[in-house]
């Protein structure tokens, strides 16, 4: 029988899971439901979608043996409660959702063993089906975060899946994966958008912005992405995020002590040590 998957929120990232399964031979039927009616045209003028749905009533119409979830992580609980009677037995259902940690294990008491939880490391500021991109996973790192109860075929077949988009696999826990991307995704998030607050409040008089550079820019890219994501990956991960932003803040506040206290060697020791770390980024 023909391969199908379901795309629950058909925006850039969910679009471009579809492409990159489409540009790597993939001959299944591929659906959309979204909650917006042009979003679900577009997609399907972008040859996302063969067939789409503003109504999650539909699932049972497209039939999926696959379902992908790939709507903000603060839906994923009430779209998983009102699939779960619509979706046949054998259906495996995957999420696109930066967030894992006890999200996975509430989907996974909500959908079953079935479910297997997943947040592809790609991405960028873009949001929206329009931005979709075929070769946005290759090379990049998926993670994969199955539990003790995840059940191995599904896991085999969501694992295949994102090897076809041409994705890098890697396992992880769960409540590690959100400690983890606490820190190196949702922190630098947090900052970007707060700095950009910062400098707002500061152009009363004038507007600083029209001076900012390449680095502000470089810096700031991110604070361009979308707040409706962001907010909800912010709340879903929010003792991992309040942790780090507050260790973030002890190494601010060691920095304004340094400068106010003109510790020259110290101030240059502080700068080495952090750009010795960037530069050994790969
Ligand atoms: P997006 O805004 O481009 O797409 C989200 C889509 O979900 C939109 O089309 C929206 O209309 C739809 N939607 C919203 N609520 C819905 C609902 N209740 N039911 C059905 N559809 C709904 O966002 P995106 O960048 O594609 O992000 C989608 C998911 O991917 C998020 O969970 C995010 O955490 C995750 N993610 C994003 C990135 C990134 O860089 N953008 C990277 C990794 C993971």
């Amino acid at each position: 029988m023909q391969e199908s998957l379901l795309i629950i929120g058909v925006g850039f990232m969910g679009g471009s899971f579809s492409l990159a399964l489409q540009k790597n031979g993939y001959k299944g039927n591929i659906y959309g439901i979204d909650i917006k009616e042009e979003i679900v045209k577009e997609a399907k003028h972008l040859g996302v979608i063969s067939e789409g749905s503003v109504r999650l009533e539909d699932v049972t119409v497209f039939k999926p043996d696959t379902v992908v979830l790939a709507s903000p992580v603060g839906t994923f609980r009430s779209i998983a409660k009102k699939i779960k009677p619509l979706i046949g037995n054998n259906t495996v259902i995957t999420d696109l959702g930066s967030v894992k940690g006890k999200l996975v294990y509430d989907l996974q008491r909500i959908l079953g063993n079935l479910y297997v939880g997943s947040h592809p490391i790609a991405g960028t500021e873009k949001s929206g089906v329009i931005h979709s991109r075929a070769d946005l996973f290759e090379g990049k790192k998926i993670i994969l975060t199955p539990t003790d109860k995840t059940d191995t075929k599904a896991l085999e077949k969501i694992a295949f899946l994102w090897e076809r988009t041409g994705g890098v696999l890697e396992f992880m826990d769960p409540t590690l994966h959100d400690w983890i991307f606490g820190a190196v995704s949702h922190v630098p998030h947090a900052v970007a958008f707060a700095l950009i607050d910062a400098i707002d409040k500061m152009s009363n008089t004038t507007d600083l912005f029209r001076y900012s550079g390449a680095g502000f820019k470089d810096f700031t890219r991110i604070a361009a992405s979308d707040p409706i994501m962001w907010r909800d990956i912010f709340l879903e991960n929010k003792e991992n995020l309040l942790k780090t932003l507050r260790v973030y803040k002890e190494s601010l506040a060691k920095l304004e002590e340094l400068i106010e206290k003109e510790e020259r060697e110290k101030l240059t020791e502080y700068l080495q040590k952090a750009k010795t770390r960037r530069v050994s980024l790969k």
